[in-house]
């Protein structure tokens, strides 16, 4: 079986692999969110390994192989080596940064398109692809400007476009672990060692998928069971029955996705109804699909399946009582957690839940944070650190739209300026 991807352009990579690899999961799903043409090549038999991927056999673990436009062959390719080979993995170029942003999803891309083109030496830098979570979404409707809507991987592209134009640095493949600020500097330490040194600092690190949190979940990611929307999955659930987790709009997305290949979807909501969770366009669009039903008052109680998912079993909230449905697709959009421990290491100020705390939420009783050091209130956007902002869903009390993660973006590069110049 042979699935393209990428509007019917010529792919630039073909990945061959076996069905329910986690690793040709990761690369397809990083491929489509980089908007790079590619095409799965799914392998069932030993002779199909053998032939079209040059491999021994099936269980071969030099599968997934990818092969390049340019003929070049890389067996079990890690993201970063695919970065590399599609020349986008670079060092920084400078010692040191007028602004460091973390994560390119909306909120750091576009304070990477604000800093560079006011003049900022800008770097961004990301552990994955660009786009965050708005990069899987197949359609973004609400974003100003895009009446009939915008792929988030056509959307992410653009303005990894734009930021280039003006200057900026793109680091990707690259995670921030750890800071350290002194007074007009902070460091940034990345997980291969690298270190990025900036007079200021954004914070645009958005937020992890929420799991399920049952015991075998981790066994069937990528294989099976996937979080957010899996836009690049869509073409591969042909005639399937998928299951979608959540009621909010980023699942109501999903589900009208697989709607028109798959042969079924449910969608499975822990409450009474879509209503308060769902916007009312999708709600209309979700009860007009023959093919969707929605099952309320319900959890995933269980996984099962040998080397990838098979069985999923629901239990009604209310009665307790379980049905199993056979299903290979588990797609949980049940939302996210900022992932902001480093900055509880460095005492940056956080929420109970893990969010960022910037500017008047910081200041209880009129009186600003425990060792903040200067003479002012923090900047609206600033977080407890002098310099070092926040901006999008990693802020606490943020809105949680593409929209208001970069209107974020940019206005925490306002605040950038007042700082560099004021402290
Ligand atoms: C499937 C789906 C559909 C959606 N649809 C819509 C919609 O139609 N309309 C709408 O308004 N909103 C939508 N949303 C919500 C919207 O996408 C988010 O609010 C928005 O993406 C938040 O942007 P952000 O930049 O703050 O964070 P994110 O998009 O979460 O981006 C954060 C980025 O930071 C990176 N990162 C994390 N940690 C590190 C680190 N340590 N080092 C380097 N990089 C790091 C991540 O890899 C990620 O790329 C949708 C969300 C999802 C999941």
């Amino acid at each position: 079986m042979a699935e393209r991807s990428g509007n019917g352009t010529a792919p630039l990579v073909r990945i061959f692999g076996r069905p329910g690899s986690a690793t040709a999961y990761a690369i397809r799903d990083y491929l489509h969110r980089s908007d790079v043409p590619f095409e799965w090549v799914q392998l069932v038999t030993d002779e199909q390994a053998r032939s079209q991927a040059g491999v021994d056999q099936l269980q071969d673990s030099r599968l997934p192989v990818c092969i390049f436009a340019d003929g070049t062959r890389i067996e079990c390719p890690t993201i970063r080596q695919i970065t590399e080979k599609l020349g986008w993995f670079r060092n920084p170029s400078r010692s040191e940064y007028d602004l460091a942003i973390y994560g390119a999803g909306p909120a750091g891309l576009s304070a990477a398109v604000y800093g560079a083109s006011e003049g900022l030496k800008t770097v961004l830098i990301e552990r994955s692809a660009i786009g965050g979570q708005a990069g899987t979404s197949s359609k973004i409707e609400n974003y100003l400007g895009f009446p009939d809507g915008i792929s988030g991987a056509e959307l992410a592209e653009r303005a990894r476009e734009q930021a280039c134009r003006f200057g900026a640095e793109i680091l990707l493949a690259r995670e921030g672990v750890r800071g350290e600020f002194s007074a007009g500097k902070g460091t940034g330490y990345l997980a291969d060692g690298t270190k990025i040194v900036a007079r200021s600092a954004i914070c645009a690190t958005g937020v992890e998928y929420r799991r399920l949190g049952l015991p075998n979940e981790e066994e069937y990611f990528g294989a099976g069971v996937y979080y957010g929307a899996g836009a690049s999955e869509a073409k591969l659930v042909k005639g399937a029955h998928v299951l979608v987790v959540g009621g909010g709009n980023s699942a109501g997305q999903a589900t009208l996705h697989f709607a028109p290949l798959a042969k079924r979807v449910s969608l499975v909501i822990r409450g009474e109804s879509l209503k308060s969770t769902l916007s009312q366009y999708l709600v209309d669009r979700v009860f007009a699909a023959p093919n969707v039903e929605v099952i309320t008052r319900t959890d995933v109680a269980k996984l099962g399946g040998e080397t990838f998912l098979q069985e999923v079993t629901l239990k009604h909230r209310d009665t307790g009582q379980e049905s199993k449905i056979n299903t290979h697709w588990l797609f949980v959009c049940i939302g996210g957690d900022p992932h902001t421990k480093w900055a509880e290491e460095v005492g940056i100020v956080r929420d109970d839940a893990g969010y960022l705390v910037t500017g008047p939420d910081l200041l209880h009783a009129g009186q600003r944070p425990a060792n903040w050091p200067l003479d002012r209130d923090p900047y609206y956007l600033e977080t407890s650190v002098p310099g070092m902002f926040a901006a999008g869903d990693v802020r606490h009390g943020s809105v949680k739209r593409c929209a208001s993660a970069v209107g974020e973006g940019a206005m925490a590069v306002a605040f950038v300026h007042r700082y560099l110049a004021n402290g």
